[in-house]
């Protein structure tokens, strides 16, 4: 442990220590993840369909484990790597929501396959098909497939039903493959801001996936799982109630991207913001500016800005200052802060930005109360 985790340790439980914590660092209000965890659960419920959320968001067997508890049939994990941190904290019900297509990664996979219950994964082609099933046997293992969809924007899945179909018919034809059902992941509409023209998208795109569907029926394969769907588009897949199991994963933490968004058609919020970057003002020499310690290196920066969220007005404007650094821009910012004082920032995108962190520091309020590897950081491979 670095010296400076070892400090954050003794803050465990100590009334206020949250304002103790050396900056920049990832903040996780455990009270909003629960009810956010919650609110989900209850919706899927509600709707009679399950829940396999997308640890990607996370990386956390802690948080796996809560959502697992709360009704959800595993996680899904976007990489092998991944996979294995998940199965090595006894996480069960994986499913690996990408190709697994290099040699070394198809090894591992059937490594894990021997040594993890109900794990799944997808494919897209006949040939890693073959090759997949080629190292299962070697392992003397075997494993459940989804067959991986492409919704239209050409990332993974196959291009059309009758590829659908011809990869069906290869699975069946190895017995260390075994065929449970489709998965469809609509990436690109998930943030489309507006609710009804995201919900207009997602019926165009459901009609597709429902054409591939019937064709892998005709063909004696109708699909027990379909899976798919996230934060942006979730109420919208409950109600066309195609998918048997939903992928949600943001949903746990909420970010600036997704509060951007009408998530329910009537602008109410129906989930909170959870996450939070905790940074300090280290430099205030102007009048209209101070300048925090978080830059490029502690948010992601594929999905605009971070907005302050306590310590400063919420009007500030942010703007990158480089590597380390940000400006919190706003009339007289820079004589009401201090170097020192603390800020909380609402991330710009959640994944990627916990990607940046080792450890996600919990909080009750202002008390740090757990802290949390982030257990799958950076296992990208
Ligand atoms: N499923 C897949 C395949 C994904 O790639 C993602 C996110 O990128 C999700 C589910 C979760 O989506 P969200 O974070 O929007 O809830
Ligand atoms: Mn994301």
């Amino acid at each position: 442990m670095s010296d400076d985790l070892t400090l954050h340790a003794h803050l465990i439980g100590r009334q206020g220590s949250r304002a103790d914590l050396n900056t920049p660092v990832l903040v996780l209000d455990r009270d909003a993840l629960d009810r956010n965890i919650a609110a989900m659960a209850a919706l899927a419920a509600a709707h009679g369909v399950a829940l396999r959320p997308h640890a990607k968001t996370h990386k956390s067997v802690d948080i796996a484990r809560r959502q697992i508890a709360a009704g959800a049939r595993g996680i899904c994990c976007a990489k092998i790597g991944e996979a294995e941190v998940m199965a090595d904290g006894g996480v069960a019900g994986i499913l690996i929501t990408s190709p697994v297509a290099a040699p070394r990664a198809i090894e591992r996979l059937a490594a894990l396959a021997v040594r993890t219950e109900g794990l799944m994964a997808v494919v897209d082609h006949p040939a890693v098909a073959d090759r997949t099933a080629a190292a299962l046997a070697a392992a003397g293992a075997t494993l459940d497939v989804a067959i991986d969809i492409d919704p239209g924007i050409a990332r993974t899945g196959v291009a059309s039903a009758d590829k659908a179909v011809e990869l069906a018919r290869t699975i069946a034809g190895l017995p260390a493959l075994r065929y449970r059902g489709v998965q469809y992941y609509c990436g690109s509409q998930q943030h489309i801001e507006d609710y009804a023209e995201r919900r207009a998208a997602i019926v165009e795109r459901t009609h597709y996936l429902q054409s591939v569907i019937a064709a892998l029926a005709d063909a004696g394969f109708a699909p027990d799982i379909v899976t798919g769907s996230g934060t942006g588009t979730h109420r919208i897949d409950m109600d066309l109630g195609v998918f048997t199991e939903l992928q949600a994963g943001s949903y746990v933490f909420m970010d600036k991207q997704y509060l951007d968004c009408d998530l329910t058609g009537d602008g109410s919020v129906p989930f909170e913001v959870a996450l939070g970057v905790d940074a300090r003002v280290v430099s205030a020499n102007h009048a209209g500016l101070a300048t925090i310690d978080a830059g490029f290196k502690s948010l992601s920066t594929d999905g605009g800005v971070a907005v302050v969220r306590r310590g400063a007005p919420e009007s500030a404007f942010f703007a990158f200052m480089g590597d380390e650094h940000a400006a919190l821009i706003a009339p007289g910012i820079g004589d009401a802060l201090a170097p020192g004082d603390p800020v909380t920032l609402t991330v710009p995108h959640c994944d990627p930005t916990v990607n940046l962190y080792d450890h996600i520091h919990v909080v009750d309020g202002d008390t740090l109360v757990a802290i949390w590897p982030v257990g799958a950081r950076g296992r990208a491979r």
